[in-house]
């Protein structure tokens, strides 16, 4: 039995079956150093997918901050510590002025959960709207809303689900009319709450709809949308694990980019750079509301070593200028991307290192989601770590640490040629 397949068959009879591995033959890594990756056998690869080492892998900045933390204190988090409240006002402090307050866990997961209980306890409703081609994470109550995952008894009824922004099939055509027929769909989907008596109190969405295939959006888009949820007393959720910390390279948030100003921001992923920490943020008002109502207690969310972690993240992002980073070298990889020809590429596009390209064949992206899980293992053969995306996973994500340079944009795109020329269309 060879190496792999020894710890494939560990993994699947110590933690059971049908778990997720990325590429046919999956990569053992080993090590790790800012856009780099090392396997078991010494080979080496480029990182283009991973937005959790958001400032590099093993960070030696980020790696000394929790090493000198958890060498002076590490506990739960009913004793009083400066770190999670630095943490916390330096945080809010990259954000709009009443989304100040925060509360720390250890997961995209949990902070979604508790943002959608924050929108029940303030409007009293239990309906929630997202798209139909999303992701918000695995709790009971956000495994309702996740589009490739049911839940146990099927779907509920207090979720509706609205199709998702394309930038291939536009809901209405024109950004504009587009962006109208996105607000109208949640207007129906506000009527349906409402008429079959759960009301409508909560609307989540990625503001730069991630996992929905990242369509090319303008600021405003949700202008229409936002006031038909205000117009019907919704709280909006604006979900930044993917989009958050300055990925999309001109702003720190999703949400800024596309111009939301939500009540709820949550986030994960990136912000301990590994170390498991995420964070919900929101305005005083729905804080206390949640706060007093729930008397929230997360035994492992905001400890000291967590919060040194988050705060030596956003020390390096400014540190090293990253999200000016992202902004370059996504530009200039971007550029390079578009200059690819294949017959079957419909779409380049991104913001800052939030790249990706979509495909179709004969003008049918469905069609295409074979060949692009091909492309996922000819890149991942020839060393470039990249992942696909889309309602049919028929897109290619690109969404490296933040350090990636412009040699490193150059090798991926010159791979991706490559591995575009080496496979049958
Ligand atoms: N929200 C979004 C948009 C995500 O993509 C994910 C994870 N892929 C989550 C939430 C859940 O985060 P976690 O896995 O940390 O629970």
């Amino acid at each position: 039995m060879s190496h792999n397949s020894n710890l494939l068959h560990r993994r699947e009879r110590l933690l059971g079956p049908n778990m997720t591995t990325f590429y046919s033959d999956p990569v053992h890594i080993v090590r790790g150093e800012g856009a780099w990756l090392w396997d078991a056998d010494g080979n080496r690869y480029l990182d283009c997918y991973n937005n959790v080492p958001h400032v590099g892998h093993a960070h030696p900045k980020v790696v000394e901050a929790i090493s000198a933390q958890a060498a002076t204190l590490n506990t739960h988090t009913r004793y009083l510590h400066e770190g999670i409240l630095d943490y916390a006002e330096r945080l809010t402090g990259t954000m709009e002025h009443d989304l100040d307050t925060m509360i720390m866990v250890c997961t995209g997961s949990e902070a979604n959960d508790i943002a959608l209980r924050m929108g029940r306890a303030m409007t009293g409703k239990t309906g929630i709207i997202c798209t139909d081609n999303t992701y918000h994470g695995n709790t009971d109550l956000v495994s309702h809303l996740s589009a490739k995952k049911t839940p146990i008894g099927g779907a509920v009824d207090w979720v509706k689900k609205v199709p998702s922004p394309d930038t291939l099939a536009p809901l209405g055509g024109s950004a504009e009319a587009q962006a109208q027929a996105f607000a109208d769909e949640i207007q129906t989907a506000i009527d349906t709450l409402e008429a079959e008596g759960h009301g409508f109190g909560t609307l989540i969405l990625c503001p730069f709809f991630a996992n929905e295939g990242f369509p090319d959006l303008p600021s405003g888009f949700l202008d229409p949308t936002v006031e038909v949820v205000r117009r019907a007393g919704g709280i909006i959720i604006a979900d930044e694990v993917q989009p958050g910390f300055g990925r999309t390279g001109r702003h720190f948030w999703g949400h800024q980019r596309i111009g939301l100003a939500p009540d709820i921001v949550t986030m994960g992923k990136p912000m301990g750079n590994g170390h498991p920490v995420a964070a919900v943020v929101t305005r005083p008002e729905i804080m206390a509301e949640f706060r007093n109502r729930f008397g929230y207690f997360n035994t492992f969310g905001g400890n000291p070593v967590s919060a040194a972690a988050a705060m030596a993240v956003l020390d390096v992002l400014a540190e090293e200028s990253l999200v000016e980073n992202a902004r370059d070298t996504g530009d200039y990889a971007l550029e390079l991307l578009r200059q690819l020809d294949h017959p079957m590429i419909a779409d380049v596009r991104g913001a800052g290192l939030f790249l990706g390209v979509e495909f179709a064949r004969d003008g049918d992206t469905k069609r295409a989601a074979p060949f692009c899980a091909q492309l996922v293992d000819e890149m991942r053969n020839r060393g470039v770590l990249l992942h696909s995306v889309g309602r049919y996973y028929h897109g290619i994500k690109i969404r490296p640490p933040m350090c990636f340079d412009r040699a490193q944009a150059d090798l991926l795109v010159e791979t991706m040629d490559a591995a575009l020329k080496a496979l049958p269309v």
